[in-house]
């Protein structure tokens, strides 16, 4: 048996995930920065072994991912701000291409 305080952190981790909309996992928009519902988001992977992005629309492919708004894709590709929140050699122009058939 830990410190008091042990059991109070135990019962906020047991509560809280009830009282918050879990469900729900928040990322923020490399477009807008806002912070929503991943859900609301589309996701951008980093493919490794192909050293390219790819479009991650289940959510499932592991590794460096980012997050934008469909609506943000221009804003994405204008500031070119995928390279940086993957912190990958990422191209430009293959960004652009990918994010162009979203809208
Ligand atoms: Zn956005």
């Amino acid at each position: 048996m830990g410190p008091p305080e042990d059991g109070w952190v135990r019962a906020v981790d047991r509560w809280l995930p009830r009282l918050l909309p879990v469900n729900l996992p928040l990322r923020t928009c490399l477009g807008c920065r806002r912070s929503v519902a991943r859900d609301e988001l589309v996701r951008l992977a980093w493919v490794e072994p192909d050293a390219q992005v790819v479009l991650d629309p289940g959510f499932r492919l592991g590794g460096r991912g980012c997050y934008l708004h469909p609506g943000c894709a221009a804003e994405v590709i204008r500031r070119r701000t995928v390279g940086r929140a993957l912190r990958r050699p990422v191209d430009p122009g293959q960004v652009a291409e990918l994010l162009a058939t979203l809208s």
